[in-house]
């Protein structure tokens, strides 16, 4: 019987401790968000070598491009 109590109690302590503890480690809200995150990522017109958004940049065979016009040209080549 005392062995059974024991283990009771032991498991009612334990319980309140871990309460405790998680009381104790609430998460805090210290991560500090990065407010000026890139909205936009810049990518490479293949052909003209043009800096665009790549919401507005066309996708074609891999490559970016600024304009229609230049994802029909194509890519400019290795290098410039
Ligand atoms: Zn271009």
């Amino acid at each position: 019987m005392n062995l059974i109590r024991l283990a009771i109690i032991g498991l009612i302590v334990w319980l309140l401790y871990r309460m405790f503890y998680r009381m104790l480690n609430k998460p805090k809200p210290q991560q500090k968000v990065k407010q000026q995150a890139p909205s936009h990522n810049m990518v490479k017109c293949a052909h003209c070598g043009i800096h665009i958004p790549t919401n507005e940049a066309l996708h074609h065979n891999g490559h970016d491009y600024c304009s229609p016009e230049h994802r029909d040209a194509g890519p400019s080549g290795p290098g410039e």
